[in-house]
């Protein structure tokens, strides 16, 4: 028998970060600068890793189906919405689709952006429109409601990834006040900026808003996501979802994470400080952001090299290569450590074209 492999996985899935340990040993340097990555540099609130520990200890049980503990805890923090959570907002975008993409169904995606959305949506036989943003990465909303009358589902990330830069609730809010399809609104940055979009979720019930543990919250390597999605939705992507899929230590962990709101405010002040002396101090232009990371203008460098001669000084930045819609000549730097953010003005210091 011939095995074959499904076509939309015989080309380039996800793009992950180089290996910090790996670039160390290859260059030589004891100390490298982890801005791939966009997550916290600090480790988990100690809130977090007791709870964590808790549940590990109960870990011969199956977890609670319903989650109960993390949708309270969700509920008291955020308010009284309908929420459902996943293997991190990765998950959570991958069951969205499954839940409402048939095969042949369009999904539009606001570009450049954050590569998962298509990845997911081909992998359920869907096709893809992309929607390019206009002069300085801003969405333009006709064209992107356009887009969206064939479409089933849409992805917009805001603040986006790679560019950094937001797009006003007020934005979003003309976008839906014209389409009929569902709207993703990815939020995986929005702790780092002063954008709130939930009162769109009362007027609107074709809104899912997407959210994750993995940068604020310090639990990238737990996987929790969570989504604020319409009550009509949540069975349908409960029946959708695997079952158990968000294991009791991650979601526990993610219970006292949200308690912890000290350990989220000084990330948020970290990242406000060091974006502005960040965006100040490169010899580069630096894109605005509203995120915990910069978007840098290389040029005359490509992407790729610019990143190769930053690891040679141990800072470990994205090429933005890969991201589909971009110039092939920008970086995306991570606000990390007070050390990492130093080592990161002095490198691009030395980045001589
Ligand atoms: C990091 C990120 C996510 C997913 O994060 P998880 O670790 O899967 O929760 C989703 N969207 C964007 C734009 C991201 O940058």
């Amino acid at each position: 028998m011939k095995r074959s492999v499904r076509g939309c996985y015989q080309s380039e899935g996800y793009v992950f970060a180089r290996n910090a340990a790996e670039i160390g040993k290859q260059h030589g340097l004891d100390w490298v600068a982890r801005l791939a990555s966009n997550e916290n540099p600090d480790p988990p609130s100690e809130i977090a890793l007791k709870k964590g520990y808790e549940a590990l200890c109960n870990a011969n049980r199956y977890p609670d189906e319903r989650q109960v503990s993390l949708n309270d805890a969700l509920i008291a923090v955020h308010g009284n919405f309908p929420f459902v959570t996943g293997v991190g907002m990765d998950g959570v975008i991958e069951t969205t689709i499954r839940t409402l993409v048939e095969p042949g169904d369009l999904v539009a995606i606001s570009t450049p952006t954050f590569s998962f959305y298509r990845l997911s949506a081909i992998a359920q036989g869907a096709g893809v429109v992309e929607v390019p943003r206009g002069p300085g990465f801003t969405v333009e909303p006709a064209r992107f409601i356009e887009a969206c009358e064939e479409a089933k589902l849409a992805f917009l990330c805001t603040p986006n990834n790679p560019t950094g830069n937001g797009t006003s609730p007020e934005v979003i809010r003309g976008i839906l006040n014209e389409i009929e399809c569902v709207l993703f609104l990815d939020n995986a940055y929005v702790e780092f900026s002063d954008l709130d979009y939930l009162p769109l979720l009362r007027d609107y019930d074709n809104l899912i808003i997407g959210r994750t543990f993995s940068k604020a919250y310090s639990l990238a390597g737990l996987r929790v996501g969570y989504a604020f999605v319409p009550e009509w939705f949540r069975p349908y992507y409960l029946r959708a979802a695997t079952p158990h899929t968000l294991n009791a230590v991650s979601a526990a962990a993610a219970v006292g994470a949200l308690s912890d709101t000290q350990h989220v405010e000084t990330a948020r002040a970290r990242v406000i400080r060091w974006r502005k002396e960040l965006s100040g101090r490169l010899n580069f232009p630096v894109m605005q952001s509203d995120a915990n990371f910069i978007m840098v203008d290389v040029a005359p460098f490509t992407s790729d090299e610019a990143v190769d001669r930053l690891a040679r000084m141990g800072v470990l930045a994205r090429s933005c290569r890969s991201f589909r819609g971009l110039e092939d000549h920008y970086v995306r730097v991570s606000i990390g450590a007070d050390w990492e953010n130093t080592m990161c003005i002095d490198a691009f210091g030395r980045l001589n074209p």
